[in-house]
């Protein structure tokens, strides 16, 4: 591990990147020293420095090299929504439709998690929505765990930024990654677990939208899911 005093030229942006988002958000950090007590931000000022964090963030993504995928990828798929959204989904790696127009979730399994949000009667712009991994795997494969874990630092850094209430980890990938478990998405879903990096963050895990156009049948299961999500939010249900 680097020392704080002396950390090696790699690390230099990740300490300057944090000084420079701990100044915007006013926070006190390890780098940084509070000069005075200053009144809290307003909301629209603290979007518009998440929204320039965020674009920070996605800048260096465009530029990634650090696993193979950017190579067969048409454009980096980053992330869209609300910066300073309650709600995140995560889902595995963007597919060919996400691919062509460089935002996640906008094919058929995407155009499903659009109805899912608006039956919690909100709109896409009102949450955040990401990937594992931001490059497209060839063929929509499942990511493999050297290409997530290459691309964590970015998803990690949307987190932070973003610091949502709750994540909804869609399908195996996502949730295993947020919450470093090996179990199956049978066995995880339905519940919420601590973010073990932010245990204020609470985790559900649900089926994929993918898995769901191929197994209907568990649509059901989903919506119970999201049901939980509404009533951790504080948010009324709109339907069923
Ligand atoms: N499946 C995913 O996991 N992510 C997308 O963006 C699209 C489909």
């Amino acid at each position: 591990m680097p020392s704080k005093k002396n950390p090696p030229e790699r690390d230099l942006q990740a300490v300057r990147r944090r000084v420079w988002l701990e100044k915007s958000f006013g926070i006190e950090g390890v780098y940084v020293k509070k000069k005075s007590q200053k009144p809290p931000r307003k909301p629209a000022d603290g979007r518009a420095l998440r929204q320039a964090a965020l674009d920070e963030t996605a800048a260096l993504v465009a530029k990634c090299h650090k696993c193979p995928l950017y190579e067969q990828a048409t454009n980096p798929v980053f992330g869209v929504g609300d910066p300073c959204a309650e709600l995140m989904f995560i889902g595995e790696g963007p597919g060919a439709d996400e691919d062509a127009q460089g935002e996640p979730f906008v094919g058929r399994a995407g155009q499903l998690l659009t109805k899912i949000i608006q039956a919690m009667g909100m709109a896409r712009a009102d949450v955040y929505i990401a990937n594992v991994v931001k490059h497209r795997p060839p063929g929509n494969r499942t990511p493999t765990n050297y290409e997530i874990a290459q691309c964590h630092s970015y998803l990690v850094e949307q987190l932070e930024i973003i610091k949502p209430r709750i994540i909804c980890a869609l399908g195996l990938p996502a949730a295993q990654t947020l919450l470093k478990s090996d179990k199956s998405i049978g066995a995880l879903r339905g519940r919420f677990y601590p973010y073990p990096d932010n245990p204020e963050i609470k985790v559900m895990p649900s089926y994929h939208t993918a898995y769901l156009l191929r197994n209907p049948a568990d649509k059901g299961k989903t919506w119970d899911d999201m049901k939980k999500i509404l009533a951790e939010l504080g948010r009324p249900m709109l339907k069923r």
